[in-house]
């Protein structure tokens, strides 16, 4: 759905993307994470054809987006990273008049504006905009970029300044929205979120792609998994003592299956065993302060 190659954006002297090549595929989510600075709104713009990029080509639903990009703008939802709202219409009102900018009859409009607010769990249809609380916008801004129904979102940061329990509720709403059969790319800096929903994770550092790739192939190819069996032995043995117990700890799986064959020959008591694997936070940290 979505094909950068060796995609570059210069402003003046700064290197805001730097041959950038990623594919997001129909139907996945698709996380861009990266430190302030990295490129990820850059690249967001240059895929909806806002920003033209300085070197390479982008196709979005097989059209080249600087060629091209118009005749596909009405198949994408944007969410911008900032969204303000005009505060003195109310949400219908506002809704209405963006509907209108889509060409949807009224009717349908009105409809599917009831549709998108009930689905959202925001009642509040006759306040004023500029009267919300900030989660209360950023359900507004979602439903805006919902109402023409689009195959393809794009959204910036769709959770930033929210609290944890509306952000998940806006997590787990785009979770329903692919279930819809919705492909969407989105850039976040809370990564749990970015685990939780996303199908293929992209690390930018620099403006440059050092990731792109499955959750679970991040975690193998540069995570950590740590086995750790927690024991009882009534003797004094060399292993780390917590609580009044023993722990025994490594990443070899081979090297758990010896002790816990150790721990029944001896008749020890097994406590607990159990596993630690990276999570992305830990994954994303290490590649941030290595010398890459
Ligand atoms: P953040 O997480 O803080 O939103 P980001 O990863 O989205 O950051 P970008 O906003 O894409 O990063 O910025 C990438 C680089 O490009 C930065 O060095 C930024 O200063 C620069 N940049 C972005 N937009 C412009 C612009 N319009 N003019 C000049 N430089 C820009």
């Amino acid at each position: 759905m979505i094909a950068l190659k060796n995609v570059t954006k210069l402003y003046q002297q700064v290197v805001a993307v730097e041959d950038l090549s990623l594919t997001v595929e129909d139907g996945e989510i698709m996380g861009i994470i990266g430190h302030n600075g990295a490129g990820k709104s850059t690249a967001l713009k240059m895929i909806l054809g806002l920003v033209a990029p300085t070197a390479g080509e982008i196709r979005v639903l097989g059209r080249d987006m600087v060629r091209d990009g118009a005749s596909v703008k009405r198949f994408i939802g944007y969410l911008p990273e900032e969204s303000p709202l005009y505060e003195t219409m109310t949400v219908t009102e506002y809704l209405m008049f963006f509907a209108a900018l889509y060409g949807l009859p009224k009717r349908d409009a009105a409809a599917r504006i009831d549709v998108l607010l009930d689905s959202l769990k925001l009642p509040e249809r006759e306040r004023f905009t500029g009267e919300l609380s900030k989660g209360m916008k950023r359900k507004v801004t979602i439903a805006r970029t919902l109402l023409h129904d689009p195959r393809l979102l794009i959204l910036d940061e769709p959770n930033s300044g929210l609290d944890p329990l509306t952000s998940f509720f806006i997590i787990n709403y785009l979770k329903h929205l692919r279930h819809q059969g919705k492909t969407i790319l989105l850039s976040a800096h809370n990564l749990f979120h970015i685990e939780y929903i996303c199908d293929r994770v992209a690390i930018l550092k620099n403006g440059r792609l050092v990731v792109c790739d499955r959750m679970e192939s991040i975690r193998e190819s540069l995570g950590h998994r740590e086995f750790q069996v927690i024991f009882r032995a009534y003797e004094d043995l060399a292993y780390e003592q917590q609580e009044g117990n023993y722990v025994f700890r490594t990443s070899e799986i081979t090297k758990i299956a010896q002790m816990l064959e150790t721990i029944s020959e001896h008749d020890w008591a097994l406590v607990n065993l159990s596993v630690r694997e990276s999570a992305l936070e830990d994954i994303y940290v290490a590649l941030m302060t290595a010398d890459v």
